[in-house]
């Protein structure tokens, strides 16, 4: 065991992460009766199911925000769902984000030290595992060998895999690929995400796209007046254009380059102003690398912004920020699936973002923005809607009716249902 992680065997039991309360019947006036009925018919058999989603962090990234939707709503629709994360351990997230680099296809060739590290503590965890589940899904690599290591305890295994692990690094991958094949089922966003080699028949993949949640406090209305009062606080003059990126600092997100992008548009839109608004993950050391870059890149510009949880920016915050904004933008280099592009979507901004993973599933040129491909691209893209406002209230009006209609949680909550109706019915 590595030193660091001698003598806290005790502390390893998952973290219990409280429910908050949602209704189903909350949904109706937005995705209409059907799709509530079909949830419920759904459901029937499932009455009481005892499933457990696992992941690593309760907050600060796609997966948390996500599993704080959907299981409330797994227990509004009658199953008893649980969330637990991962005991917090900060040597063991620095060694889960290479692999989770890894697997977007980042050389990294696992150390001895680093496998143990990661594999201890998905061992201590699973062995202070003592409720009993039908159905366990663990998120991302974080969790991976838990199923390894608690064994099967009479339960189905699902690993719902959030990123772009189309071209995963080798070395890394084929370390991981034993633990994943001894799931039951695995889940990936896209099928091209499915990683080379997985030796799970087609019968055991579901490619289910995560969605956001229109209730949550993040996305729910809000009145203009209070969004401008809001990003006023933190110095923002509403008068002014603004370019916005709500992301964790990511290399794969590319903050660097929405800096580059900015700067390019100052020249023709001098008064513009950039917000970079970044939750600082427990799980993800290497934001604090990519934070220092950003800091010094922007210091000295009165007109851009770096805001973090630690400024105060939580839902309330970054759904203020969405919708003051000109446009936002979403730099992705690789990206599983970018929640933040049906979140501002959904609240009538358009985004220019990465053509890439996720991102182009939810967005097409007109329809919720533009997708772009390099510096000049988006520059291109942005400016144009800058110019003109009907254009970007037209194209983020089509592209709100994609978000009700693929990008709610209650599809993903139809989905989730699906799978578990295949894997215990
Ligand atoms: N987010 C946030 N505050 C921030 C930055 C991000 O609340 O400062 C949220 C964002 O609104 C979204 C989630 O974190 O709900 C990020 O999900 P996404 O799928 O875009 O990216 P991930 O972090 O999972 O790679």
């Amino acid at each position: 065991m590595p030193e660091a992680m001698r003598g806290r065997e005790h502390t390893l039991n998952a973290v219990r992460i409280s429910l908050k309360k949602k209704s189903l019947a909350d949904y109706e006036r937005i995705v209409g009766r059907d799709a509530i009925d079909e949830i419920l018919s759904l459901a029937a058999d499932l009455k009481g199911l005892r499933v457990l989603h696992l992941n690593a962090t309760a907050s600060g990234g796609g997966v948390a925000e996500l599993l704080s939707s959907l299981v409330p709503l797994l227990v509004s629709a009658g199953l008893a769902a649980e969330w637990n994360t991962l005991p917090q351990h900060a040597e063991f997230f620095e060694v889960t984000k290479r692999f989770h680099n890894a697997l977007q296809g980042m050389p990294y060739v696992p150390t001895e030290e680093d496998v143990s590290a990661y594999l201890d503590h998905d061992r201590l965890s699973a062995e202070a595992l003592t409720a009993s589940y039908d159905v366990v899904v663990t998120h991302d690599p974080q969790p991976v060998a838990f199923r390894h290591f608690a064994g099967r305890r009479g339960a189905k295994w699902v690993w719902r895999c959030h990123i772009d692990t189309s071209a995963p690094s080798a070395d890394a991958w084929d370390l991981l690929r034993p633990f994943v094949e001894e799931y039951d089922a695995a889940v990936f966003t896209l099928r091209a995400f499915v990683p080379p080699g997985l030796g799970l028949g087609q019968e055991r993949l579901f490619f289910i796209p995560p969605a956001i949640d229109p209730l949550s406090s993040k996305n729910r209305h809000l009145p203009e007046s209070l969004c401008e009062e809001v990003v006023s606080e933190f110095g923002i003059d509403v008068r002014h254009p603004l370019l916005t990126q709500v992301s964790r600092f990511d290399p794969w997100k590319d903050p660097l380059g929405v800096i580059g992008i900015y700067r390019r548009l100052k020249e023709r839109f001098p008064a513009l102003q950039l917000a970079l608004v970044a939750f600082m993950a427990q799980d993800d050391p290497e934001a604090w690398r990519v934070y220092a870059s950003v800091e010094s890149e922007t210091a000295g510009d009165p007109d851009a912004y770096v805001f973090t949880n630690l400024d105060g920016v939580g839902s309330l915050e970054v759904n203020a920020f969405q919708r003051v904004s000109d446009v936002v933008v979403q730099k992705s280099i690789r990206e599983g699936f970018g929640l933040v592009v049906s979140e501002a979507i959904w609240k009538g901004t358009p985004v220019v973002a990465g053509d890439t993973g996720g991102i182009s599933l939810q967005m097409s040129d007109g329809v919720g923005g533009y997708l772009a491909d390099d510096q000049d691209d988006y520059a291109e893209r942005i400016s144009a809607l800058l110019n003109d406002r009907s254009l970007a209230t037209a194209v983020a009006a089509a592209g709100r009716e994609r978000v009700r209609e693929h990008f709610l949680v209650t599809r993903l909550l139809a989905d989730e249902l699906r799978m578990l109706r295949e894997l215990v019915l």
